[in-house]
């Protein structure tokens, strides 16, 4: 067999670049490539005196330093004559001229003179070190790329792109939409047949917001291969989440001036731009701590023993960017409308989110509200478009019918989904070759007394222990109050949509605690990986049905001697002897039956130790009575 030629994927964004590629022999789905932490490469080039070239974050740390000769932002001017791109401008620290034929060109200057640069030059230095990074990854050379644009760039833009793609030594097979990608990171491809849908993808990044309304055109019997048709866009150049990062750093300076006794006019003026700096990078922190808390707080020495302390409570932030996320949503309603043209029964069906600022959970609810469905927010918003771009170079690559490392793409579950439960078995909610979308609930109870949290493990397989199947994710219901084991009452809802996505829910009913986690099930799943599972589950089934049926019958025979034994202290008195003999009698023996599958599942027999629960059960009924009538007793008097 030939050797592979590798097609990578490139979301060459306005802040931040990324490079991703689908391995087709490990069958693991696209990832991005990098160390984990530096996998989102800053869109910045400086040129040095000398003239040569820093590109990524040593370039974005000298910003501040070296403004004339750091380029950022360089995607505004793609492709776009300097009369287009002159409202930019302003937002630029370095020289935009006139080239011919009023293109943008870049001034810096060297020690040999001024440099001039296109933007296709600058772009492609982006490109080149992200060509370098995947071919460091892979161990091989890369020509080929799959390359995302906004999917309102015009035709000289895209040739732009293209061309900074050859400059760098790379062909640019395709030039894939922006929202195109992530919805194929989604794995949002038409399923046979179906009607065609609608998909919002709302990317709001750090200084740029998009909406983006696609429609999703099935193959026919003439055109087999479906595409994504974009029915409207809007957005904003100038709208991110910096803007929040302002909103804060205005509201700690306004309180900082306030508490020195600066007055109004003279506050703003009065911080240098160090100070600035470091009070931005406090606010930023705090914004990004309130995604995941209800509630953050700085600490910050304003110097002569002075401190500037406060706590920002979730509710205070959203209150102030309520304004700043409306203007997203206004831009929604205006793609709306303009998608909508006319057609009454217009609904999205799904909404992928994208963009870093999207981790922002009222972002996520405002979006929701207004579309009327759950967003997508199971993948990295960063790194979704560079994933999608990657599964298009290896559809590219791999042509049309893939072969078996094709995503999979199915109108059914392939292997089921459960949760762990106690014991490590898992209770599977949703069987495999059930067809989507479907709904299903399961309720459950603590296993422990006074449990306050309960972790929730998601997993996919055939096997009944939870060692046995992949997980898919695990989150955590936190703030239960603290209840005996087995009085709260824990509803588990999974829903599958018809693309295929996850949404687990949990809710503790009594005190009303929720959370929720969403899941790509079939990410990076191959054809040959669920024949596998498949073909493992069978060779195990007995085995693996006697274990689940093992650490059932330790948890609920666990509960039972806890609640008799306890009762027997109690009513003792109350009751013959023969009777409590005959009580403590078969609470031994399921205690040993307890210690021995606790120890060795395989060392007890299921029906005995079953027989043995069932036959205190039955004893403990008179027991049981007395209690109930002992407790209504206590209750009258
Ligand atoms: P761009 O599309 O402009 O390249 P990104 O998609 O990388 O930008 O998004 C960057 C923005 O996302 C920044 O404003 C950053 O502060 C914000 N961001 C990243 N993580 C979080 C988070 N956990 N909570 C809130 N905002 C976040
Ligand atoms: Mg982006």
């Amino acid at each position: 067999m030939a050797p592979p030629d590798p097609i990578i994927g490139i979301d060459l964004g306005t802040t931040n670049s990324l490079v991703a590629f689908v391995d087709a022999r490990g069958g693991r789905g696209a990832r991005v490539l990098g160390d984990e932490s530096d996998q989102l490469m800053p869109s910045v080039v400086r040129v040095e005196p000398d003239g040569s070239i820093v590109v990524g974050q040593e370039a974005a740390d000298g910003i501040v330093a070296f403004p004339d000769r750091t380029i950022n932002s360089i995607k505004r001017l793609m492709g776009r004559s300097l009369t287009d791109a002159s409202a930019d401008l302003k937002y630029l620290g370095y020289e935009v001229i006139a080239g011919e034929h009023d293109t943008a060109r870049v001034r810096v200057m060297t020690d040999a003179g001024e440099k001039i640069m296109s933007p296709e030059e600058v772009s492609a230095c982006i490109l080149r070190s992200l060509k370098e990074r995947a071919e460091d990854a892979l161990g091989m050379e890369v020509s080929k790329a799959v390359v995302t644009v906004p999917a309102y760039f015009d035709d000289a833009q895209r040739q732009a792109t293209r061309d900074s793609g050859r400059l760098a030594g790379l062909e640019v097979v395709r030039i894939v939409n922006e929202p195109t990608a992530a919805a194929l990171a989604y794995g949002i491809r038409s399923r046979g047949a179906k009607d065609a849908q609608t998909i919002a993808v709302y990317d709001l990044g750090g200084g740029t917001f998009d909406i983006s309304i696609l429609r999703l055109i099935p193959g026919d019997e003439q055109n087999e291969t479906e595409f994504f048709q974009v029915l409207s866009t809007a957005g904003d150049t100038h709208l991110g989440g910096d803007d929040v990062d302002h909103l804060i750093l205005d509201l700690f300076m306004g309180e900082i001036a306030e508490q020195l006794g600066i007055e109004g006019d003279q506050a703003m003026t009065s911080f240098d731009g160090s100070t600035r700096k470091a009070l931005m990078g406090f606010a930023r922190a705090v914004k990004h701590k309130l995604s995941s808390e209800n509630a953050a707080t700085v600490s910050i020495d304003l110097g002569d023993g002075r401190k500037y302390e406060r706590s920002i409570s979730r509710v205070e932030f959203e209150g102030l960017i309520e304004g700043w996320v409306d203007r997203s949503i206004d831009a929604c309603q205006r793609a709306m409308r303009d998608a909508r043209s006319g057609n009454d029964e217009f609904v999205i069906d799904s909404v992928v989110m994208v963009g870093g600022s999207t981790r922002i959970p009222f972002v996520r609810t405002k979006v929701g509200a207004l579309f009327g469905v759950e967003p997508y927010t199971a993948i990295d918003p960063d790194r979704v478009v560079a994933m999608g771009a990657a599964l298009q170079g290896q559809i590219i690559a791999g042509g049309k019918t893939g072969g078996k490392s094709e995503a999979l793409l199915l109108d059914v579950i392939p292997l089921s989904l459960g949760i762990e439960t106690a014991g490590g078995a898992v209770a599977k909610l949703i069987m495999r070759n059930t067809t989507v979308p479907v709904r299903a609930v399961e309720r459950f109870s603590t296993s422990v007394d006074g449990q306050v949290n309960v972790k929730i493990q998601v997993v996919q397989g055939e096997r009944e222990m939870v060692t046995d199947c992949r997980s898919l994710g695990v989150f955590e219901l936190r703030g239960i109050p603290p209840m005996p084991a087995g009085v709260p009452k824990l509803v588990v809802e999974f829903l599958v949509d018809a693309n295929g996505i996850l949404n687990v829910s949990a809710v503790e009913e009594r005190s009303g605690k929720r959370a929720a986690i969403q899941i790509v099930p079939n990410h990076g799943l191959t054809r040959e990986e669920v024949d596998r599972i498949e073909a493992e589950s069978f060779k195990h089934a007995r085995d693996d049905m006697t274990q689940h049926q093992v650490v059932d019958l330790v948890t609920n025979s666990k509960l039972d001697y806890k609640w008799i034994s306890e009762r027997l202290e109690r009513f003792a008195d109350l009751l013959e002897d023969d009777y409590c003999d005959e009580l403590r009698t078969k609470l031994n023996v399921l205690q040993g039956f307890i210690e021995r599958a606790q120890a060795d599942w395989r060392s007890v027999d299921p029906n005995a130790f079953h027989s043995a629960k069932e036959d205190l059960d039955r004893s403990s009924m008179r027991l049981q009575e007395i209690g109930i009538a002992e407790s209504l007793r206590a209750e009258k008097s």
